[in-house]
């Protein structure tokens, strides 16, 4: 397995700062430019703000500019964002809004290159090249786990498998029968794959598999640490958002200390979530990211609601880019189960949907510790429930765990629980509780 952690692709991540900024600033100016031209939404925005583009004359204006929050992509679904025609567009892709309804996100041609320039880098921060095999287990789909991996794999020359999730025990069979080098999943399904492995009694650290490109959720270095000694690998993060465009807007490198963000394509900010003003590198707020040279859907300073913060020194592997620390926690709601996005107003839209439920509800998550997430409603009924026959209680969970299932695409497991029980709360109530460890 020759790979180098280098090629030309990569050379933006060795730039000077001031080269950086230069070519940063000259991809801002157009992809504005763009959007007010092309994009009737964006115009609209900078007019209601009596601005033009040429007010922005340098990264110091760039605070004038409005955000764009998910509701933005709620309240357009599901083209109002787009700044191009339908025919340059070539694909969508999706993630969960809260009401069902999903968030849109389109590409051009040439946007899809951007991103699977992303993971090329990503991968080839990792020391992964052509000759690696890559288990791609991302669920392929709306989903930009799989296609993301999957394209940048192959612009980079790996061997991709797409294997896609799911399925476990053939994972384990083809990791070893193929000798893939690479797998990229979310850490907690890799968690699984490790079960696994062991029940079929297979020994991970006797295959040839070496590394792992794992993101899509929140984990720890003590997960990191449990999956490389139980695995015999260097697990690494990728980081993205299918807003800027999926997994792939930063990634470790082989020192594990910190996500290096792609900048010359994703200008990222810190604002402080409550004043919104910006932050300096190295002070914790909320990430915010310019898409800088993607064109469908144009992303002019984005909220993503994680929070983080920006390590400005160039690292020991000679990136310049800037990178970001571990995200532990989100200034929303959000919460992410077994690499699913999900809104408590989700859940309890789905509640509200079924005769006989009251709208005192807790959502219970728990992991064990290398498990899987698992998710606990515990609903209020209403009084005449309890003196029903048993029967009864079990199709009324069975219509309740559907009804989540239908909006949320998980499964949940559901208890009953008598009326007044849950504790009430005289401010916001405290609807998740989350008792994961990862
Ligand atoms: P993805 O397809 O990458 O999961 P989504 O849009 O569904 O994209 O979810 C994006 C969110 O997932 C991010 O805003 C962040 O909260 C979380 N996320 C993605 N990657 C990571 C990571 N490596 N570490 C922590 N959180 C992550
Ligand atoms: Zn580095």
């Amino acid at each position: 397995m020759i790979s180098s952690s280098r090629n030309s692709v990569s050379d933006f991540d060795y730039l000077s700062k001031d080269h950086l900024k230069e070519i940063q600033w000259q991809k801002f100016e157009t992809v504005l430019q763009h959007a007010y031209d092309n994009g009737p939404w964006y115009h609209a925005q900078l007019d209601q703000l009596k601005l033009k583009p040429s007010d922005i004359k340098s990264f110091d204006d760039v605070h004038k500019l409005p955000f764009i929050s998910k509701q933005v992509l709620r309240d357009t679904y599901p083209f109002g964002l787009f700044a191009v025609p339908m025919d340059k567009i070539v694909r969508f892709h999706a993630s969960s809004g809260t009401t069902g309804k999903p968030i849109v996100v389109a590409h051009t041609r040439e946007d899809l290159a951007v991103w699977a320039e992303g993971v090329h880098r990503s991968l080839l921060a990792y020391g992964v090249g052509p000759g690696d095999i890559l288990q791609n287990a991302y669920g392929y789909g709306l989903f930009t786990g799989g296609l993301g991996l999957h394209d940048g794999g192959q612009a980079l020359g790996v061997t991709v498998v797409p294997i896609s999730g799911g399925n476990t025990e053939r994972q384990v069979m083809l990791m070893r029968d193929f000798g893939a080098t690479v797998i990229s999943c979310t850490p907690s399904y890799f968690l699984h794959i490790i079960d696994k492995a062991a029940e079929m009694g297979v020994d991970l650290r006797e295959l040839p598999i070496r590394v792992g490109a794992f993101g899509a959720e929140p984990w720890s270095p003590e997960m990191r640490q449990r999956i490389e000694a139980e695995a015999g690998i260097k697990a690494y993060d990728i980081y993205g958002l299918t807003e800027i465009c999926g997994p792939g807007v930063g990634a470790e490198c082989v020192h594990q200390d910190g996500t290096h963000l792609f900048e010359d394509h994703f200008y990222p900010e810190i604002i402080d979530p409550e004043t919104l003003e910006p932050l300096p590198d190295g002070q914790v707020g909320e990430l915010v990211f310019t898409t800088l040279d993607r064109f469908a859907m144009p992303m002019l300073r984005y909220r993503t609601r994680d929070l983080t913060s920006l390590v400005a020194e160039t690292c020991p592997c000679g990136r310049t880019i800037r990178r970001m620390k571990r995200i532990r926690a989100r200034s929303d709601d959000m919460i992410i189960i077994r690499g699913v996005n999900v809104f408590p107003s989700q859940i309890e839209a789905a509640l509200l949907h079924i005769e006989g439920t009251t709208p005192h509800y807790q959502i219970l998550l728990t992991r064990e510790f290398g498990g899987l997430d698992e998710i606990e409603v515990k609903l209020e009924v209403v009084q005449e429930f309890f003196s029903d026959k048993i029967k009864d209680v079990e199709s009324f969970q069975k219509l309740v765990r559907h009804e989540i299932h239908r909006i949320t695409g998980i499964h949940v497991k559901i208890s009953l629980v008598q009326p007044g029980s849950i504790p009430r709360s005289e401010g916001k109530a405290k609807r998740v509780i989350d008792k994961r460890v990862i």
